[in-house]
């Protein structure tokens, strides 16, 4: 899919948020939803994505809705660095499937880095176990201030 187009209102991301799908939801608030990749690039990678906004890259948002969004990506790195001290923490995130988007529903990757452990490619990590993500989640909620 192309950087243009129109948002689905049923992508994977919005199910979510619908309930209509699982997740190990780590934070939610009125703009804010976060929680665990289930192909995670590193142990305790997680995903924020906007509650309201139905864009679907960072170029189709509306920026007061990215401020929030971007805070909510601060607040939740925080979280993660303090549960789960890493040393390092990468935020990324795709706009187009040629640059490496698969979901099309705005999102931020928190990916916490350990030491010099070698990164897989973004889409490359294996399903995580369902147990270890929701102890994974239920950590970094704790820290979330
Ligand atoms: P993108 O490739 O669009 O930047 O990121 C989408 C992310 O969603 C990927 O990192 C992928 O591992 C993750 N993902 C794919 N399917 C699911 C799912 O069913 N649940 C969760 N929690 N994450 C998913």
């Amino acid at each position: 899919m192309s950087l243009d187009g129109e948002y689905d209102p049923d992508n994977l991301f919005a199910r979510i948020l619908r309930g209509e799908l699982p997740c190990a939801k780590v934070y939610e608030d009125a703009d804010v939803f976060a929680f665990m990749d289930i192909f995670p690039q590193s142990r305790g990678h997680l995903l924020v994505i906007s509650k309201a906004s139905h864009a679907r890259n960072l170029l189709d948002v509306e920026p007061a809705a990215l401020a929030t969004l971007i805070a909510g990506v601060q607040r939740l790195a925080r979280a993660a660095r303090a549960a789960l001290k890493p040393d390092g923490l990468m935020v990324s995130q795709f706009n187009g499937a040629p640059a490496g988007q698969t979901v099309f529903h705005l999102h931020f990757h928190i990916i916490p880095r350990y030491g010099h452990e070698p990164l897989p490619g973004h889409a490359e990590g294996g399903p995580a176990n369902a147990d270890e993500l929701a102890a994974l989640a239920k950590t970094i909620a704790a820290e979330v201030s």
